[in-house]
């Protein structure tokens, strides 16, 4: 049996990114760059106008000239020819300013009479108005770094950028094999000793939540023989493999036995934590193989805990495990040292609250928590205010 910190560090060790491929970016939400991105184009491409106004010869304000409309320069279609001193071009926002001109005067500050402008006296600095082309970012700039996220922002500046497609890190293709004789669909009446089938379902919701797709899902009684054939070919053909059950040592339990004839190395097995104490995590080829113990808060707690930062850490995160924070826990809960505890929690701004329902089997307290109390195996009891690690759920 391993502590919960050794058990992360093998994670951390012995899980890696999934190789690179070329995506367009609209498909790339929340998704990493696996390059730098550099820019295709300086940005803005021409010295723009920020406002509507007038491109002037910023002189010909400072001498308090009447200065001559000869043309129009709206977005998308510039002026054709050049400014001289005394002339102008009404020009609109986003527009390419005319050669020529220096400075753009709002059409707010202009008096206007038989097409000619005057300012109405407002200072105005020489360049007002103008965005220069490319002040913003210069073409072959970088204009995001490898391991930068892709947020909704990031994807709007790219494509302005008039970047199509980008290198990022895959989503993982993953499956999940549950296991057990007593389950059941849920809508379908219970027999006799059976119960409903969750943990694909909050599997499944937690992978969403990280806009992950599961490519496929079996369930399978307790059997050698089906638990055996149905390993082998998801090992074969996903990045990750999620076991829910069957991991213990009873009579009924073959995942392990399975695993270990299908060659899957065997990276750890047993964390000195509650809930989930035989998890185990294993590797065939470049599959990552997780035996999560199938009480539903264990797969949960596991999930979050170890499954969650190796999908992180093969989607190219740099900050793959839960964010954690350091509250103080708003009343007593007893403990015995040895064991890392994972409990269910619900914080208030600087405190967080135990939940009630802390047993294995009791998913019920997962609905409402927002975050794991982290008590770990050197410590014993803890008292009402005593602060803690909280571990915040996504
Ligand atoms: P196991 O790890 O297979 O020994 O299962 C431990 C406990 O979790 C047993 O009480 C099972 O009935 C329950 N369990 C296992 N798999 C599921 C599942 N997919 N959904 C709900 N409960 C489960
Ligand atoms: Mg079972």
């Amino acid at each position: 049996m391993i502590s919960v910190d050794e058990a992360k560090k093998l994670i951390v060790e012995r899980v890696s990114s999934l190789h690179p491929i070329k995506q367009e970016i609209s498909k790339s939400l929340n998704q990493v760059l696996a390059e730098d991105v550099l820019s295709l184009i300086d940005y803005p491409p021409f010295d723009q106008s920020a406002m509507d106004g007038f491109a002037i010869c910023h002189s010909d304000i400072l001498e308090q000239k009447e200065i001559q409309i000869i043309g129009e320069a709206p977005a998308g279609k510039p002026f054709q020819g050049k400014i001289s001193a005394g002339q102008s071009v009404q020009i609109f926002t986003g527009a390419k300013v005319p050669e020529g001109a220096d400075t753009v005067i709002i059409q707010e500050r202009v008096l206007k009479e038989n097409g000619k402008i005057a300012s109405d006296g407002s200072p105005l600095p020489k360049g007002a108005n103008i965005r220069k082309k490319g002040f913003q970012i210069k073409k072959g700039d970088v204009a995001l770094e490898h391991g930068a996220v892709l947020n909704p922002g990031a994807i709007g500046f790219l494509a302005g950028l008039g970047i199509p497609s980008i290198t990022v890190f895959p989503k993982p293709k993953v499956s999940i094999i549950v296991t057990g004789n007593e389950l059941q669909k849920p809508g379908i009446p219970l027999k006799d000793g059976q119960i409903y089938e969750s943990n694909s379902f909050a599997l499944i919701a937690a992978l969403a939540s990280m806009t992950i797709e599961v490519t496929k899902i079996l369930t399978i009684g307790d059997t050698k023989n089906t638990t055996k054939k149905s390993l082998a070919s998801p090992i074969e053909n996903s990045d990750i493999v999620l076991v829910s059950g069957g991991i213990s040592v009873g009579k009924y339990d073959f995942v392990g036995e399975c695993l270990h004839e299908l060659e899957v190395e065997n990276i750890f097995y047993k964390i000195a934590q509650k809930p989930g104490k035989p998890l185990f995590f294993g590797k065939k080829s470049n599959c990552l193989i997780f035996g999560l113990p199938g009480n539903p808060a264990s797969v949960m707690s596991c999930f979050y805990e170890y499954v969650y930062p190796s999908l992180r850490i093969m989607q190219g995160f740099k900050d793959a495990f839960l964010k954690t924070a350091k509250l103080r826990i708003s009343s007593n809960y007893e403990k015995r040292e040895g064991i890392s505890l994972f409990l269910k929690g619900k914080t208030k701004e600087t405190e967080v609250e135990i939940l009630e329902g802390q047993e294995s089997s009791n998913v019920g307290s997962f609905a409402l928590a927002d975050c794991l109390v982290y008590l770990p195996a050197k410590k014993g009891s803890v008292q009402a205010g005593e602060t803690v690690e909280v571990h915040l759920l996504p």
